[in-house]
């Protein structure tokens, strides 16, 4: 028993009752525990509550982080990917939620070969159009989608993925993640492909998100509290060098 369990049962039931809201079940949601600038002992934490599937938004953190936790955790990328860091992402996570441009699948499907792994990846969508966030324009999409469906061999496509603007007021994000939704809705139907997954939704507007169809939720404060503002010493680069 620890303390993360409160916060964790208060989040599965509110992802309960919105996923009821939006006809669906608590098992059509699945929760990635976001558990960036935290180390591995409240990654045992929340193991030991019941949490299995984590989120990190730096390789070269969850590179010195990963060893360190019980080989029962399952790891998602969900920040930037830079290019020069795709041999240890294939490796490290089963699912890539930020793939924002050809380049970086291009090597991604490189690096998966290689390494014999085969990830799933989302595609990234800036659906707000805010300058300062990652991720491919609408209008860049369906190029993307053809290049991924005729090069992709080691990687599967099977989701999008997108951030909302900050705002205080939940409601604020909905019309955003309806955008998502209906991009996706979309892209299926051109492309004749399955993209199941909608990754939106964090600790401030996953409810509402949820209410939109999304189907992965990445949650961190929520569940962990605020987080350490003070890089750790132990992720400084000159730690990972070693790893990385
Ligand atoms: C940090 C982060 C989250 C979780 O944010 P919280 O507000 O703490 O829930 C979700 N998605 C991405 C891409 C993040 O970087």
């Amino acid at each position: 028993m620890n303390d993360l369990i409160p916060l964790y049962e208060a989040t599965l039931s509110k992802i309960e009752t919105a996923a009821k809201r939006s006809g669906r079940g608590a098992d059509d949601v699945t929760l990635v525990a976001v558990t960036k600038t935290h180390g591995p002992e409240t990654v045992r934490d929340a193991i030991d509550a019941g949490m299995t599937l984590f989120g990190e938004n730096k390789v070269q953190e969850a590179a010195w982080k990963i060893p360190m936790c019980p080989t029962s955790a399952r790891w998602q990328l969900i920040g930037h990917l830079q290019s020069n860091k795709v041999k240890h992402a294939v490796r490290l996570f089963e699912t890539i939620h930020s793939v924002d441009s050809i380049k970086l699948f291009d090597a991604l499907e490189a690096a998966a070969r290689q390494a014999g792994t085969r990830p799933e990846i989302y595609l990234e969508v800036n659906v707000s159009g805010e300058p300062s966030k990652y991720g491919l324009t609408p209008a860049m999409l369906p190029a993307t989608i053809e290049h991924i469906l005729n090069h992709s061999q080691a990687l599967t496509l099977s989701g999008l993925m997108t951030m909302a603007p900050f705002d205080l007021d939940p409601e604020a994000a909905r019309p955003h993640f309806v955008a998502l939704r209906n991009l996706r809705d979309q892209m299926e139907k051109d492309f004749g492909i399955d993209l199941y997954h909608l990754s939106m939704g964090m600790s401030g507007d996953f409810e509402v998100a949820i209410e939109e169809g999304a189907t992965d939720v990445r949650i961190g404060t929520a569940l962990f509290g605020a987080r350490p503002k003070i890089t750790r010493p132990t992720l400084d680069a000159d730690t990972t060098s070693g790893i990385l």
